[in-house]
């Protein structure tokens, strides 16, 4: 069993180490915090061993009554792989940490590309991963829009893509963030920097995004209009998306209208915390008129990109090539609605 450490328990920490617990050949050595909250708790009833993510935070576990196993050092030296997710811009320092001590790392979406071998999402670059020792698995936006892009280069050829992406203000645990009643254009330049973090995984696709951020919490939207190489009829591309396994086209027989039932039906398979894993693209909203495909799709920003560091993880170690790890990734998980 693969020993990994996952430093940053937060959002896309937790959901990690339990997607990794539940593989058949990888095991979580830990999990390094910065804060003694409600989230070590949650770490300490899994039966993760607890680190403290800072020195200078030991006393305040101790005096919470926590039993740490060590800090992050110790995690580091404890792993043979760790998954880094901590807030943007601490992964970046971490990355040194990991190299020193000739630990493969896994960072997230918010570091930059530059730091890394590459950039990651299982369905269109595992290979680029395979042997890497740092890897960054792209953001929640660029994951979604990769898993579409790929099926679509690989049958159709894509010239251009146009997505408009309606971002959640903040995850719901996020209680300082906005807008409460107000829509923002975010960023006003146009275009955002969704379109160029697309690139780093397709370097040729031409693509431009632009971003809103609204008063939600539970899952972006993305309204897309795609220029293909061919013109394929609408019903050919339900069909194309609905053999995806990480692709979850919704039925109008399911009468989901919007985000809230989206997660609500997800709670209802008895989904942890609700995690929805795959791309969620309304069926009927599937159109192609003169080669131009239009379409919605949700996508749950906590969780699309916890099967992708699962996939890094075995693609960086060697453990599975791309079509076994997506497999058992997603056995695993239970992914494909
Ligand atoms: P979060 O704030 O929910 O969790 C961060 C965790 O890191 C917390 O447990 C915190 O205690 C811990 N931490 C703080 N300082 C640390 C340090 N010095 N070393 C190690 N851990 C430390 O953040 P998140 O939403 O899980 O985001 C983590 C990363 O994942 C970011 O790069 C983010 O851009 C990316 N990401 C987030 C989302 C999302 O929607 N939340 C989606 C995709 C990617």
């Amino acid at each position: 069993m693969l020993k990994v450490g996952i430093n940053g328990y937060g959002t896309i920490g937790k959901r990690v180490a339990d997607a990794v617990a539940a593989q058949p050949d990888m095991t979580v050595c830990g999990v390094a915090k910065a804060s003694p909250d409600f989230g070590a708790d949650g770490a300490v009833r899994r039966g993760y061993p607890l680190y403290s993510a800072r020195d200078d935070r030991v006393n305040a576990f101790r005096e919470a009554g926590y039993e740490l196993a060590g800090t992050s050092d110790d995690l580091i030296a404890e792993s043979e792989v760790v998954v880094d997710a901590a807030p943007g811009g601490i992964g970046a320092e971490n990355l040194p940490r990991y190299e020193a001590a000739g630990v493969p790392a896994i960072v997230q979406g918010k570091e930059s590309d530059d730091l890394v071998e590459t950039s990651f999402n299982a369905r269109a670059n595992f290979e680029d991963a395979e042997g890497a020792d740092a890897v960054r698995v792209v953001s929640c936006n660029t994951t979604g829009l990769s898993r579409l892009v790929a099926p679509l280069e690989e049958n159709y050829g894509v010239e251009k893509v146009r997505a408009t992406l309606v971002r959640r203000g903040g995850d719901p645990d996020q209680t300082g963030r906005g807008p409460i009643n107000d829509i923002l254009p975010d960023p006003i330049a146009v275009p955002s920097h969704h379109g160029p973090d697309v690139n780093t995984i397709f370097p040729e696709l031409s693509i431009d995004t632009m971003g809103l951020k609204v008063p939600a919490t539970l899952m972006h939207m993305h309204s897309l209009n795609i220029e293909l190489g061919s013109d394929p009829s609408s019903e050919e591309l339900r069909e194309l998306l609905g053999g995806e396994s990480r692709v979850f086209v919704v039925g109008d027989d399911f009468s989901i209208d919007g985000t809230g039932k989206l997660r609500e039906f997800a709670r209802d398979r008895g989904r942890p915390r609700g995690d929805l894993w795959e791309n969620c693209v309304w069926g009927e909203s599937i159109t192609v008129k003169d080669s131009e495909l239009y379409m919605f799709q949700a996508i749950h920003q906590e969780s699309d990109v916890i099967p992708e560091n699962v996939d890094a993880i075995r693609a960086m170690t060697g453990l599975a090539d791309k079509e076994e790890s997506m497999r058992i990734t997603d056995e695993a998980l239970g992914i494909g609605l």
